[in-house]
C-alpha cells in the first residue's frame, strides 16, 4: 500500500456530485468573473468565520498584499511576521514595498513568539501579521495585546487555519483583517488558485473590494492603482459546495490526529500540541520532529509512506531574502532539520491510518 502525503484526486471524488453540479451551473451560465457565485460564496464563508464581509481575492498571497494596501502600508513601513511558513507570507508583504520583519516561535506550537515580536517592534512598525501554522492558531491574545499598546494592525495569515478558533472566535475574525488561502490542498481548497480577505471594518471592506478589481469604483473608473486579484466564477461555485463539507472534513483530520497522537505517545518523536484551551486547531498537518529526520523519511518512503517537510528554508535563510539584513532565529533554525510531515487529509482511509502507524512504529 501506498499512502500519499496528500490526495487531490479524492477529495473531488468524495464530493463529486456537489461539485459537478457547481461547474455545469457555471458553465451554462456564461458569467465568469465577479458574478453570483462569488456573492454567495462570500456571505456564506463571511457567516463561517464570524465577520461582516469576506472579499474573494486570486489568491493567499495576494489576499496578503491587498490587505496591506487596503491600510495604506507600503515602502518605509514595516510588517512583523514569522520566517516559518510558507515564504509566500512574506512576499506578500514586500509585493507592498514594506519589510518584512522575521520573529522566532515557540518551540512548541510552531507559531509566533510574541516576546520576540515585543524586541523588533520600531517606529517604522505598522502592523504584525501572525500565521496559524499547520492549522494550529497563533498566541492572539498576547498578540491583540501587543498591538494594541503599540497602536498597530494585526492582520491573520489564516491560509492554514479554515475553521480554527481562538477563545472560541475563527481565525480570521480576530485581527483587522483575515487573510485566507484556497491553495488546493488547504483544508477548504479550489481546483485552482483563490483566496479571501474577512473583516468586520466596512470601509476596509470597501477599499479591499476596490482594490482587487483594478481600484475601480464604478465600471471604468480607477480611483486608485489596484490589482487585478479576483476570485473567479467557478472557484467560487467549487468553494460554496465544498464548505458545506468543511466541518465533516475537519472531523475527520481530527480523528486521525487523535489516533496518531494516540498510536505514538511513548515514541520519541515530538508530537504536536494538541487542545489547549483557547485554541481549537483544525490539523491542516500532522508535523513531527525526528532525531534522525532525512533517515526516517527515507524508511517511510521504503514502507510506502510518503512525507514532505513544511517547509525546509525559513524565509530569512531564502536567496530571494538574503539582500535583507536579519537577526539569526534560533529555534525556527534549529526546528527546519527536525520537522516531518505525516499523511493526514479528511479522504484518508482508516486503513491508510493503520498502515502509516505500523510503518512509523517499525521503525522506531
Ligand atoms: C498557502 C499559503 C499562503 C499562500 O497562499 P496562495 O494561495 O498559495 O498564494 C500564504 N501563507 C500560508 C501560511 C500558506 O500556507
Amino acid at each position: 500500500m501506498t499512502v500519499p502525503q496528500a490526495d487531490l484526486k479524492s477529495r473531488y471524488e468524495s464530493m463529486r456530485a456537489d461539485i459537478d453540479v457547481a461547474v455545469q451551473r457555471v458553465l451554462k451560465s456564461g458569467w465568469f468573473i465577479l458574478g453570483k457565485e462569488l456573492e454567495g460564496f462570500e456571505r456564506a464563508f463571511a457567516e463561517y468565520i464570524g465577520v461582516k464581509h469576506c472579499i474573494g481575492v486570486g489568491n493567499g498571497t495576494d489576499a496578503i498584499e491587498i490587505a496591506l494596501r487596503a491600510l495604506g502600508i507600503g515602502v518605509g513601513d514595516e510588517v512583523i511576521t514569522v520566517s516559518h511558513t510558507a515564504t509566500f507570507t512574506a512576499l506578500g508583504i514586500t509585493a507592498v514595498g514594506a519589510t518584512p520583519v522575521f520573529v522566532d516561535i515557540n518551540e512548541r506550537t510552531y507559531t509566533m513568539d510574541p516576546t520576540d515580536v515585543a524586541s523588533v517592534i520600531t517606529p517604522k512598525t505598522k502592523a504584525i501579521l501572525p500565521v496559524h501554522l499547520y492549522g494550529y492558531p497563533a498566541e492572539m491574545d498576547s498578540i491583540m495585546r501587543l498591538a494594541t499598546k503599540h497602536d498597530l494592525v494585526v492582520i491573520e495569515d489564516a491560509a492554514q487555519a479554515h475553521g480554527a478558533r481562538y477563545n472560541g472566535k475563527r481565525v480570521g475574525s480576530i485581527g483587522r483583517l483575515g487573510c485566507f488561502s484556497f491553495y488546493p490542498s488547504k483544508n477548504l481548497g479550489a481546483f485552482g488558485d483563490a483566496g479571501a480577505i474577512t473583516t468586520d471594518d466596512d470601509a476596509l471592506a470597501d477599499r479591499v473590494k476596490m482594490i482587487r478589481n483594478g481600484g475601480q469604483s464604478d465600471r471604468y473608473t480607477h480611483l486608485v492603482q489596484g490589482v487585478n486579484s479576483r476570485c473567479d466564477e467557478m472557484q467560487a461555485a467549487i468553494l460554496s459546495a465544498e464548505l458545506r463539507h468543511l466541518e465533516s472534513m475537519n472531523a475527520r483530520r481530527k480523528a486521525i490526529a487523535q489516533r496518531y497522537l494516540q498510536a505514538f505517545s511513548q515514541s520519541d518523536l515530538v508530537l504536536p500540541v494538541s487542545a489547549v484551551p483557547p485554541h481549537d486547531e483544525v490539523w491542516h498537518l500532522f508535523v513531527v520532529r525526528a532525531k534522525h529526520r532525512d533517515e526516517f523519511r527515507k524508511r517511510l518512503e521504503a514502507q510506502g509512506v510518503q512525507t514532505q517537510i513544511h517547509y525546509p528554508t525559513p524565509a530569512h535563510l531564502q536567496k530571494a531574502f538574503t539582500a535583507q539584513p536579519h537577526r539569526s532565529l534560533p529555534i525556527t533554525e534549529r526546528i527546519v532539520g527536525e520537522i516531518v510531515t505525516l499523511p493526514l487529509y479528511a479522504e484518508m482511509n482508516d486503513a491508510q491510518v493503520e498502515a502509516v502507524i505500523q510503518a512509523v512504529l517499525k521503525i522506531l
